[in-house]
C-alpha cells in the first residue's frame, strides 16, 4: 500500500445508519453512498473481500481446454481458447479489489492494538519461499486461492504459455495490457500477518492466494478488513492443476 489515504471506521459509527469515514489526516468526510451498504452484515467476518464472479471459473475451464488442445498438438485451437479467456469483466473484478481501498469492498475498520506499520529497518527481511517451500505450500493449499477460492496459475506456467502463445497471452507492463484471466488468477504467496506489520516468512504465515486478494488486502491485517483467517478453514479441493501439465513431465 503506497502512502494513500487510509480509511478507518470510527467505533461509534458501527451502530449508526450513517457511517463517517475518518481519514488519516484527521479530516472527516461523509460518504453518503456508503449508507445503503451499512447493515448488520457489513462488518461481519467474511471469507474474502469480494465474492468471485462466475466468469472467472468459466475462464479457468476455457484455459484448461486450451492446455488440452496444446498437448494434443492443436496449436491454433489452443491460441483461440487462450484469447477467449481474456474477459473484460474479470479485469473489472480485479481492478475493484486492487485499485485502492474502497469503503464498500475493503470495509477497513480501526482495530485496537493492531500491530503498527514498521519502518523498513525493523522488518524481517522479506523473502520469497524457496522452490522446495513453494512445493510444500502447493501440496498444503492446492491450486486455489485460500481466501476467495478461485483457481490460481503460477508465474512459471504463465511465462511458458506466453512463450508458446505470445499473441494470445498478452502481458504488458500496465494492468490493462495483461490477459485478464492470467492476471486475476496469478498465484501469490501471501503473508497472513503482513510483512510490514511484523510478519515473518515462515510457511505458517504464508498462504496461496490470487493476486487480487493479495494486493487488495495490501498491508491490512485480517482483522482490519474483517477477514476470517483462511488457515482455520478447510482447503478448497478441486481438479484444477494450475495448468502445470503445460510444463510437461517433471
Ligand atoms: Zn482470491
Amino acid at each position: 500500500m503506497e502512502n494513500g489515504v487510509r480509511l478507518h471506521f470510527a467505533h461509534s459509527c458501527i451502530r449508526q445508519t450513517r457511517v463517517r469515514l475518518y481519514f488519516s489526516d484527521g479530516a472527516k468526510r461523509r460518504l453518503p453512498s456508503l449508507e445503503a451498504n451499512v447493515n448488520k452484515d457489513f462488518l461481519a467476518p467474511r471469507r474474502c473481500l469480494m465474492k468471485p464472479i462466475s466468469v472467472i471459473f468459466e475462464a479457468a475451464r476455457i484455459l484448461d481446454s486450451a492446455v488440452d488442445a496444446h498437448l494434443a498438438g492443436e496449436k491454433v485451437r489452443a491460441g483461440r481458447l487462450i484469447m477467449e479467456a481474456d474477459i473484460r469483466a474479470i479485469a473489472d473484478w480485479t481492478e475493484a479489489l486492487w485499485g485502492g481501498p474502497k469503503p464498500d469492498i475493503h470495509r477497513v475498520r480501526k482495530v485496537d492494538n493492531a500491530p503498527p506499520i514498521l519502518p523498513n529497518e525493523k522488518r524481517i527481511e522479506a523473502r520469497m519461499p524457496s522452490a522446495a517451500e513453494r512445493r510444500k505450500l502447493i501440496e498444503r493449499d492446492g491450486w486455489n486461492c485460500r481466501f476467495c477460492g478461485i483457481p490460481v496459475i503460477d508465474t512459471l506456467v504463465r511465462k511458458a504459455v506466453r512463450e508458446a502463445y505470445p499473441k494470445a497471452l498478452r502481458w504488458g507492463r500496465k494492468n490493462v495490457e495483461q490477459h485478464a484471466a492470467f492476471q486475476c488468477m496469478w498465484l501469490q504467496y501471501d503473508h497472513i500477518l503482513p510483512h510490514s506489520r511484523g510478519g515473518d516468512n515462515s510457511l505458517e504465515n504464508i498462504v496461496i492466494t490470487c493476486a487480487p486478494c493479495n494486493f487488495g488486502r495490501a498491508e491490512y491485517t485480517l482483522e482490519e478488513v474483517g477477514l476470517i483467517d483462511p488457515r482455520t478453514l478447510p482447503v478448497c479441493s478441486s481438479a484444477w492443476d494450475g495448468l502445470e501439465r503445460f510444463l510437461g513431465p517433471k
